[in-house]
This record gives structure tokens, C-alpha cells and sequence, in this order.
């Protein structure tokens, strides 16, 4: 049996200094040794337990990171000042010059960014490909090929990645599987389904509580050592260190994850079922006629639901923006980037999260200027908030255009 996420992380038992329930924060930028000796064995290889200096390890983030490792069944964890920290020192970690990166095109704009403009400026290339495609995928591979990466849930698409037959092409190469997660934790455990390393931004769902940006990454002892090595490793030496009062408290958050995420997939899919009737064109893995559908359904773990992301295509820019703003003014949620929240959060991504991908590549991609990308919050009345969504749209008389009632 693969290991049960929710539960794993309700049974991992942290004692705190003084038999604390939570971690105490430390405090602390550099830590004493009683005997240089040690210290000097420490600079040559880890030792568990035993810290140096904060931006190698530190005890509270460390609990985090065991938190994670615990969470998504890896050996081990590292934590890091964001999602974008973990997932360029991951990659950099793995990839060098005359390497190369084979990556979904429907992925989050930072990291299109950082792998079409960035990372180039290091002698590392990446071949966009449409995940989806596992033939391309595997076409794209190239002897200097290092690592897959994709998102397991696609930003702002919501594809799902067929993530035991891209492990599969990546193993049968040599190469490994990078997989960001942030759209789905609990919802997809990557490393069950064959990926060697996942990385998040724990900023979203994770944390929850849109107080801090953070990452993490999860994967094998042996890669996260690489990690932290004192003279080769890209987290120890790029020093994306996360705070460790920040740890404390994405430490705290974590454990309400599993229920946060079944209320956030409980509220998405009502009003991605709601919307739909409407005539609406509605992307969401929870509804039948997703062209993911099927196949996420038999890749998760089903009790936390398809997730709190939701895509309405408005078709027009000026459509979606007139009804962000209406759905602002009628306290739907607010217009802001970023998801994961306990309030619904909404945006175009074509022209905020993804306005790093040209618009050629935008349409290339399937990406419309009218979308509306809705990260559900955690309403207990969602009935409610789908009338005011339905008044919003009522007001704009969009339901009775023609274009919109095109059932998809
Ligand atoms: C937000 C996000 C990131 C970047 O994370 P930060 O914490 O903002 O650095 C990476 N991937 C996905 C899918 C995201 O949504």
C-alpha cells in the first residue's frame, strides 16, 4: 500500500525543546560545538541532528522539511524562501552548462521565464513540449537531456500530467522526473506515481494563509545532501534560506491541510457544476467532460477531491475584467495573483501569472484573454457566493449571449 498522506502527517510527532507540541523557533543564525573536531566533521559531510550555520540547516526548518518529506512519502526535504527558489535551485542543482531541461509549455510563468530567458545565461536549454504529448515528450529527449518537468495539475490549464507514463520515458532514458505539486498537495503524491523529486510553492495551498511566500523540495537523502553541501550545493551556496519564524508558521498551517484542501475541492467543484449549467465554458478535472478527467481520477488520492482551481473562460479580456471587478464589489473574493487562500482569489492569467509567456505562445498553449482563473476559498455558504457569481453575471447580461451558452 502506498503511504497515506494526510495521516502520515498527523502522526509525525514533534517534540519541541522542553516537550514543546510545536517546535520551538530557533532563533538563531550560527550554533556552538563543544569540540572543534565536530565541526569540522560537519563542513566534510551531514550529520543528522547536528547544525552549523541557518542557511545549511536549521532545527525549525527542519521540522518543516521532515513535515514534507513526511507529507509526500521522500526521504528527505529542504525548505527555501520561495516556490521559485526551490524549484531554480533543484533545477540548477541537477542541470549545467550543455545540459538540458524537457518542460510542459503550460506551466507557471516564472518558471517559463527562468527556464526560456534564465537559465540559458548558464548554458542550460530547455525544449518547451506540450506535456500531454507523451511522444513529444520523449522526442525531445536528447543525450544532454537531465530531468523532465512538469506540473502535475497545470497553471493556468488545470491538465493533468500522466505522471506514471512520463516517469516511465524519464527512467527509461536515465534521466529523472521534476515535479511541481503546488496546485495539488495531498490531491497527487508525484513520488508514488514515479517522480524523483517534487517541488512547491508553499506560499498556495500549503501555508494557506497568504502571509509569506516559501518552497520546498522533496526527494531522495542523497539529492537533498547535494542540496546543502557546503562547496557544490545550489540551496547552501544561491542561499535561499527560509526564515525560521516563517517555518514555525507553515509548520502550523500544514496540519490543517487536509482539511482546508477537502473544503476548497468541495466548493470548486459545486461552483465549476454550477457554472457549467449556466452554458458557461468551465475548465475543472472534477467535471466529466475535462479531457483529463478519467485519468485523474484514477491517479489521486481521492477523499481531498479535484481541488480549488477553477478556469471560467469569459472569451473576451474586458469581459473578464468586468466581471472580476463585479465579483470583487460583491465580495466573492478578491482580484489578486496568487491561490491557496482561505478567501476565493481571482485573475486573468493571460495578462497577470502567465504575461511572461508571449502571446503567440499564449495562444499556442490554448490560453484565452478571457479566462478567469478562480482559486476557491474555504466558504462554508458556497451557495451563497454562487449567487452573487450568478448576479455578477446577470448584471453584465452575458447569460444571454449566444457565444457563452455554447455548452462545451
Ligand atoms: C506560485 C507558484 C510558483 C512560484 O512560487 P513562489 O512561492 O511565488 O515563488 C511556482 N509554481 C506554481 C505552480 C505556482 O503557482
Amino acid at each position: 500500500m502506498t503511504h497515506n498522506p494526510a495521516q502520515d502527517l498527523q502522526d509525525y510527532l514533534i517534540f519541541g525543546e522542553y516537550g514543546g507540541v510545536n517546535p520551538s523557533v530557533t532563533d538563531s543564525a550560527t550554533f556552538t560545538f563543544l569540540d572543534p573536531a565536530t565541526m569540522a566533521e560537519l563542513f566534510e559531510h551531514e550529520m543528522e541532528g547536528c547544525f552549523l550555520y541557518s542557511r545549511h540547516w536549521n532545527p525549525t526548518n527542519k521540522a518543516l522539511a521532515d513535515g514534507l518529506a513526511v507529507m509526500e512519502g521522500s526521504e528527505a526535504a529542504q525548505v527555501t524562501a520561495s516556490g521559485m527558489a526551490a524549484i531554480s535551485a533543484a533545477v540548477m542543482q541537477l542541470a549545467g552548462q550543455g545540459d538540458e531541461v524537457v518542460s510542459g509549455r503550460t506551466i507557471y510563468g516564472g518558471t517559463y521565464a527562468l527556464f526560456k530567458h534564465f537559465l540559458p545565461r548558464f548554458g542550460v536549454q530547455t525544449n518547451f513540449v506540450d506535456i500531454q504529448d507523451v511522444t513529444a515528450v520523449e522526442a525531445a529527449i536528447t543525450p544532454n537531456t537531465k530531468l523532465i518537468y512538469c506540473e502535475s495539475i497545470s497553471n493556468p490549464l488545470l491538465q493533468v500530467a500522466d505522471l506514471p507514463a512520463l516517469s516511465e520515458i524519464a527512467h527509461r532514458h536515465g534521466i529523472l522526473l521534476v515535479v511541481d505539486n503546488t496546485f495539488s498537495p495531498l490531491i497527487i503524491s508525484p513520488l508514488d506515481l514515479g517522480a524523483d523529486i517534487v517541488v512547491y510553492s508553499l506560499t498556495k495551498f500549503i501555508n494557506g494563509t497568504n502571509d509569506t511566500v516559501a518552497g520546498a523540495i522533496c526527494g531522495s537523502k542523497e539529492f537533498i545532501n547535494q542540496l546543502v553541501n557546503v562547496t557544490s550545493g545550489a540551496t547552501m551556496l544561491l542561499g535561499p534560506v527560509l526564515d525560521s519564524f516563517r517555518a514555525a508558521s507553515i509548520l502550523r498551517n500544514m496540519h490543517s491541510l487536509h482539511i482546508r484542501m477537502k473544503q476548497h475541492s468541495r466548493n470548486a467543484q459545486y461552483l465549476a457544476e454550477r457554472l457549467q449549467t449556466l452554458g458557461l465554458t468551465v475548465h475543472y478535472p472534477g467535471l466529466l467532460n475535462h479531457p483529463q478527467h478519467d485519468h485523474m481520477t484514477r491517479l489521486m488520492n481521492e477523499e481531498f477531491g479535484y481541488g480549488g482551481m477553477l478556469v471560467l473562460d469569459m472569451k473576451e479580456l474586458a469581459l473578464a475584467n468586468e466581471l472580476m471587478m463585479r465579483m470583487q464589489e460583491a465580495k466573492v473574493g478578491y482580484l489578486a495573483v496568487s491561490l491557496g487562500f482561505y478567501k476565493t482569489l481571482f485573475s486573468a492569467p493571460g495578462s497577470s501569472t502567465s504575461s511572461e509567456i508571449p502571446e503567440e505562445e499564449q495562444a499556442r498553449m490554448g490560453l484565452s484573454p478571457g479566462m478567469v482563473r478562480m482559486s476557491v476559498g474555504l466558504d462554508d455558504d458556497i451557495e451563497r457566493t454562487y449567487q452573487r457569481i450568478k448576479r455578477c453575471l446577470d448584471e453584465m447580461g452575458v447569460l444571454e449571449t449566444e457565444e457563452l451558452r455554447i455548452v462545451n
